[in-house]
């Protein structure tokens, strides 16, 4: 028997259980996928800098930090205290990048932001033309990732964010990513669902349709469908609706931890945003 059957006595508890064991295994299948494309995604905005810039392969910058690179006032990042300075730009104002990189790499995040509005607070603009990962959380939400450092370390809510707000993903999928409903809002609701399950209860019905709304996510034809990973994804979904797999206790453990961690940030992060502002 199953070790989850044996710590969730009640089926609705099970179901719970059922719909954190899939996230968990579709966030691992995502986590490769997300990796290479953003990689490529920098790799694609630093040879078109360099290439606009005259620059030399290999150029790179550390000199600057997020405020040196964002104008100010921006909305949504800047504050100003009393007596009119911004607490945001308080010890970096906005000038031009001495490297003739990160504004440009700003106007590459920018425009490749669906919703225009990219977590710049997340980020540190002086790793953008060696790091990809600090590229890639200003694509995240922009409270609760403060200090996640890598795409193993973000939580499934931040990978499909990162994929629905960065537009160059749609290279990747055939489901229009625009359209109000999609794959990922769909996928995204659940890990909403989740979080607030009364009593960690989920029914048979809100399951399957979780099982189903993370299947399409994973079997979306233009990449994912063909890729190892999210194909053993799928293969475990379906022996998780059929009861079938094997889940070690370690990895029912892991899961729970995980949704603890994740709502401990989730306070935590707020708990500083309203320090801050
Ligand atoms: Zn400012
Ligand atoms: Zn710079």
């Amino acid at each position: 028997m199953s070790s989850y059957k044996r710590l969730f006595d009640e089926k609705n508890n099970q179901n719970w259980l059922k719909v954190s064991l899939g996230i968990s295994l579709t966030k691992t299948a995502l986590e490769p996928f997300v990796a290479n494309v953003i990689e490529q995604f920098q790799n694609d905005g630093y040879k078109s800098i360099l290439q606009k810039k005259c620059l030399l392969p290999g150029v790179s910058c550390r000199l600057c930090s997020t405020q040196n690179v964002i104008q100010c006032p921006t909305q949504g990042i800047c504050k100003y205290l009393r007596n009119r300075t911004c607490k945001f730009h308080q010890n970096h104002t906005y000038r031009q990048c001495p490297s003739k990189i990160c504004n440009d790499f700003r106007e590459w995040i920018q425009i490749h932001h669906r919703f225009g509005g990219p977590s710049w607070r997340n980020s540190d603009a002086g790793r953008w033309s060696t790091d990809w990962w600090e590229i890639a959380k200003c694509y995240l939400p922009p409270d609760g990732y403060f200090g996640v450092h890598t795409v193993e370390m973000s939580d499934f809510n931040g990978l499909i964010s990162v994929i629905m707000n960065c537009k160059y993903f749609q290279n990747y999928f055939t489901d229009n990513l625009a359209a109000d409903s999609n794959v990922c809002t769909k996928v995204r609701e659940i890990g909403r669902k989740l979080r607030h399950a009364p009593g960690l209860l989920v029914t048979d019905e809100d399951w399957k349709s979780c099982s189903d709304a993370l299947k399409d996510l994973l079997q979306d034809p233009k990449y994912m469908k063909g890729d190892n990973h999210t194909k053993d994804a799928v293969d475990q979904l379906n022996k998780l609706e059929q009861d079938t797999l094997k889940v070690s206790d370690e990895e029912v453990l892991k899961v729970l931890q995980d949704s603890a961690e994740t709502l401990k940030r989730l306070i935590e992060d707020s708990n500083i945003i309203k320090e801050k502002t």
